[in-house]
């Protein structure tokens, strides 16, 4: 596997014109994110990562998370790094300043994890889980549960789980069947006995942290049926005495890690609430108020998860253009010299390395478009908050897919030693993959846009985006019209469509979207290169823009077709008429 290089100039020019940090800066509570600080941590951080999380991306995946009695352990190396990353400050970037954390904007936090990502994404699913955590309790807890969880998830000391799925409520988390029984006398008086089993919970079991503080979902005695009577809990591996040392361990247990397709380091575990009626959690939040209080943190997560897409994009590109340029094969076809060349030479192989990196800064300039209004959010612009809600399942849906595509031509590029595993190519697209499914499946995202987002301001706000970037691409035909056809499409799906034509068409649209998000967002990333930004970008920039606005923006236009097709001919078989 090729070493980790960070992209810090195509980091720091997105995080400038797409995040637009230097106005963010400009406000009273982001004042201290000026340029210098800026630079400091984008390169500060693509450093850290390059040295301390990318060597052990292999060996992550080689020999993975292990049980053992009980514990799960990693492979050497993840401890001391993982430690040296909670020494140096970077899990408590964006946390507020009360709580420990450094209180700076949304934006540089999703660029240290972009840069961990990249570096080792099975590993860097630790801190991303503590984020979660971390914002959930922020939001919805009690101050005695802020002052006693959130200083040491702030610093990483502990970390953070999300505990929504059971095996029969994955999707559908309605379904969760977990419980929690009000605890009426003794040491625990006020607080909850939870029981039930959760699968699939990421980094659930672990000793790099000194104690795991679990979200967990249940249901109350008596609460409604469906998604309308879960509660929020709070659950600690070791209780936590009131001088803050820590107590007993709690009645709960990781029962078995899941064996995958990839993202070996990272355990992905079945945990089991409650084996001897013994697990206490509190409330978080109000009774059956657990999945609104989830959603805070499922915001953040799901840019998170689109993040991945970036990340793994990012890798695969480095390690096929390193491959690309040193394979020899043929002599260029074209070409009067019949000497054999570098496989980079080679018309198809340009046009795959180039749609790679394309589409790589094309995810990455809308994560930071989506970051950068979620701060202004953060800052009382409702506008921004709701042009952010709308960017998420965008960024979610999308960019997982581009990380599955660019790392699946990362494969194609390196011919036959892609297929197998010690070039690390293959490692690449087999992390890519659970990107699309987890943090609510692209379909659900998709379903996500032609249902809630849709109906945004009355409607308004999908339709204003569009109508924007129409109008500033107005001498970029392909995208103006890109932008139009998305447009009539949202009109379509807000007035004659019916439920099931949106969701008919909800994926293609989804795609449509946010190609042309992206678009408009890497218009102006080559406008601001041209004004003189990122010197070091001058020759590539117009070129991977030329080529998404050329190339990318026509292939999500002929997206339309399916995006209004309906759902008539999808339910003209009977299900069993499928099989047969
Ligand atoms: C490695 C890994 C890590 C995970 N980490 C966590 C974690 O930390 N915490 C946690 O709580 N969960 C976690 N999950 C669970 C994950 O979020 C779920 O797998 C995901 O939400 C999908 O649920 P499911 O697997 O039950 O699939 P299903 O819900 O059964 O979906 C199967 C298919 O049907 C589609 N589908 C289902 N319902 C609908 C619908 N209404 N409309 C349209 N299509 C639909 C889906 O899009 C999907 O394509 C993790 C999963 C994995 C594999």
């Amino acid at each position: 596997m090729t070493p980790f290089t960070p992209p810090t100039a195509d980091q720091l020019l997105a995080i400038r014109v797409n995040a637009g940090i230097d106005e963010l800066a400009t406000t009273e509570r982001f004042a201290h994110a000026e340029p210098d600080l800026v630079e400091a941590i984008v390169e500060g951080v693509g450093q850290f990562a390059a040295g301390e999380f990318a060597p052990l991306n292999r060996i992550g995946d080689l020999e993975g998370a292990k049980l053992e009695n009980g514990v799960v352990r990693l492979p050497e190396g993840f401890e001391a790094a993982y430690h040296a990353y909670v020494e140096q400050g970077w899990n408590a970037i964006a946390s507020p300043l009360a709580h420990g954390g450094q209180g700076l904007p949304f934006t540089l936090a999703c660029n240290v994890l972009e840069n961990l990502g990249a570096a080792n994404m099975a590993f860097t699913l630790l801190p991303m889980l503590s984020v979660g955590a971390i914002e959930a309790l922020e939001h919805h807890g009690s101050p005695a549960q802020q002052a006693m969880y959130l200083p040491k998830l702030v610093s990483g000391e502990w970390s953070g789980t999300m505990n929504l799925t059971e095996p029969a409520a994955g999707s559908d988390v309605g379904a969760l069947r977990s419980t929690a029984e009000p605890v009426e006398d003794g040491e625990h008086a006020g607080k909850y006995r939870i029981t039930g089993q959760k699968i699939y919970i990421t980094w659930g079991e672990h000793d790099l942290a000194k104690n795991i503080i679990h979200l967990v979902l249940a249901r109350l005695p008596g609460a409604p049926e469906g998604s309308r009577g879960i509660s929020l809990f709070v659950v600690p591996k070791y209780h936590v005495n009131a001088d803050g040392s820590l107590g007993p361990r709690n009645d709960l247990r990781c029962v078995s890690l899941e064996h995958k397709l990839g993202i070996n380091a990272s355990p992905t575990c079945v945990m089991s609430y409650g084996d001897n009626g013994e697990c206490i959690g509190e409330l978080v939040g109000q009774p059956n108020k657990g999945l609104a209080a989830m959603f805070t943190m499922m915001n953040n997560a799901r840019i998170n998860v689109g993040n991945q897409g970036a990340q793994i994009a990012e890798r695969a590109t480095q390690q096929a253009l390193a491959y690309a340029r040193d394979r020899v094969q043929s002599a260029r076809a074209g070409s009067p010299d019949k000497t054999p060349v570098a496989i980079i030479e080679h018309p198809d192989v340009r046009r795959m390395i180039l749609r790679m990196k394309a589409l790589t800064e094309g995810v990455r300039a809308l994560l930071y478009f989506c970051a950068g209004q979620v701060d202004r959010g953060n800052l009382g612009d409702e506008a921004a908050k709701t042009r952010g809600e709308i960017v998420v399942p965008l960024l979610k849906a999308w960019g997982t897919d581009v990380g599955v595509e660019v790392s699946g031509l990362g494969i194609q590029i390196h011919g036959g030693m892609g297929f197998v595993e010690e070039t690390g190519a293959a490692q690449h697209w087999r992390d890519s993959r659970i990107a699309p499914i987890y943090e609510g499946t692209n379909g659900i995202q998709a379903a996500d846009l032609v249902t809630r987002k849709l109906g945004l301001d009355g409607g308004e706000a999908l339709i204003a985006l569009f109508e924007t970037i129409a109008r500033e691409a107005a001498e970029e035909f392909a995208l103006a019209a890109l932008a139009r056809d998305c447009a009539n499409v949202a009109r379509w799906m807000q007035g004659e469509a019916s439920l099931d034509d949106r969701l008919a068409g909800s994926v293609p649209f989804c795609t449509m979207a946010a190609v042309c998000v992206a678009g408009w967002q890497l218009m102006k990333q080559a406008a601001a290169v041209a004004a003189g930004a990122a010197p070091e970008l001058a020759a590539s920039k117009p070129v991977t823009v030329r080529f998404f606005l050329d190339r990318i923006v026509p292939e999500a236009a002929g997206l339309k077709a399916g995006a209004v097709a309906g759902a008539d001919l999808l339910y003209a078989l009977p299900a069993e008429a499928l099989v047969g």
